[in-house]
């Protein structure tokens, strides 16, 4: 058997014909048209219950580097260069710092939920103080940040925050309700074919803070005003209205297809009781593929296990490693705070396939494959 390690399932244009027949007899085709309208207002209503504001853009790595400078062009801490990046995430997290102009301080993750560590933030707080721009914490694999947590140490410390969600897109918090929700700062979800919600490149910028998302929204169409004059920093961000089409259509079906994979996801767990999973700390999880660590003291290391499943059909990533602090550009870059946990888990972490359709049958294969591998 081959299972591959993703499978990326956009909606198929092809079985909305009349849907793409009136996107291209509109004669709109970017600007934020009445299609990026349209699915701005449904997901706003659908996930946020109408709360503040949300917008598009073209890659969540963008949006990341456009919420990053919102919050530092206009709440500027003179001076600040820093910004606290978890070692433990995506490289495009760190490359909207480097964008920004600012210089990463790499640090650590819980042991358990895999979320950037609070005591790391705290101490590289009191230590750094008015040097630190921003706070870039990252939703790991789409587990919940707490949000709240965030906003009073904004508030109390006069640091802004932005948040990394790109996996999140289809969480729920521990009180039910869409991941972001409620947020005075930018959260920032991807809609890339490889995550749950696949399109093909997007992303989503929500903020309770309505003025925040008018800004960003100016930020992305060159900063300009009614007159077509910029009033300040720009750059063309926007999403076209193609791909909002396949996130229009996506919406209707997200629910179920993040349910299946919470099923799925269920199922190995059950089935791999010596792997190590993440503790997740919302009521679901948008599950992009299933992250987990061999066991401890197993006698086979990673590379030689990745290559094993590979030899019986079984593909897997390995994310989050390497690490940033790993990567070349990264530690030229950056300071490197202490990272015990994340240097753990990187060392032992693999990715096992999901995808919105997968059959029982193909998991219980992996699972087997995996067992087998250890030894
Ligand atoms: C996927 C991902 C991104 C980048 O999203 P794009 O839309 O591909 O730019 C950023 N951060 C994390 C944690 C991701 O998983």
């Amino acid at each position: 058997m081959r299972v591959p390690f993703l499978k990326p399932r956009p909606v198929r244009l092809s079985d909305h014909l009349d849907e793409l027949a009136a996107h291209e007899a509109s004669g709109v085709f970017s600007n934020f048209g009445p299609v990026n309208t349209a699915f701005e207002t449904r997901l706003l209503h659908r996930a946020f219950g109408d709360e503040g504001a949300c917008m598009t853009a073209c890659n969540a790595t963008i949006a990341l580097l456009l919420a990053l400078r919102e919050a530092t062009y206009f709440n500027r801490r003179r001076g600040a260069k820093f910004a606290l990046v978890p070692s433990f995430t995506f490289a495009a997290t760190a490359h909207a710092v480097s964008w920004c102009g600012l210089t990463p301080i790499l640090y650590d993750v819980e042991p358990g939920t895999w979320l950037p560590s609070r005591e790391a933030e705290r101490r590289l707080l009191e230590r750094h103080g008015d040097d630190v721009a921003a706070l870039l914490p990252c939703a790991t694999f789409g587990n919940c940040l707490d949000l709240e947590g965030y906003a009073e140490l904004s508030a109390r410390t006069g640091v802004p925050v932005v948040i990394d969600a790109a996996a999140s897109l289809g969480s729920l918090d521990a009180q039910g309700r869409a991941f972001g929700r409620s947020a005075p700062m930018a959260v920032v979800y991807s809609m890339h074919a490889t995550k749950t919600f696949a399109t093909s490149e997007g992303a989503v910028i929500y903020c309770a803070d309505k003025d925040r998302i008018a800004r960003l929204r100016q930020m992305a169409n060159f900063g300009f005003d009614d007159r077509r004059s910029s009033q300040m920093p720009g750059l063309n961000a926007k999403l076209a209205e193609l791909p909002a089409l396949l996130a229009l259509k996506k919406l209707d079906e997200i629910d179920r297809i993040v349910e299946r994979r919470t099923g799925l996801y269920a199922l190995y767990r059950n089935l791999l009781p010596d792997f190590v999973f993440q503790e997740l700390t919302g009521l679901r999880t948008a599950h992009q593929f299933v992250p987990a660590l061999l066991p401890e003291g197993a006698p086979v290391c990673r590379a030689d296990f990745v290559q094993r499943m590979k030899s019986l059909g079984v593909g897997l990533g390995t994310y989050f490693s390497p690490h940033l602090a790993e990567q070349p550009y990264f530690r030229e870059i950056s300071l490197v705070d202490q990272l015990a946990v994340t240097e753990r888990l990187a060392s032992r972490i693999v990715a096992l396939p999901l995808y919105d359709e997968m059959e029982e049958a193909e998991l219980r294969y992996v699972c087997e494959a995996a067992a087998g591998c250890l030894h």
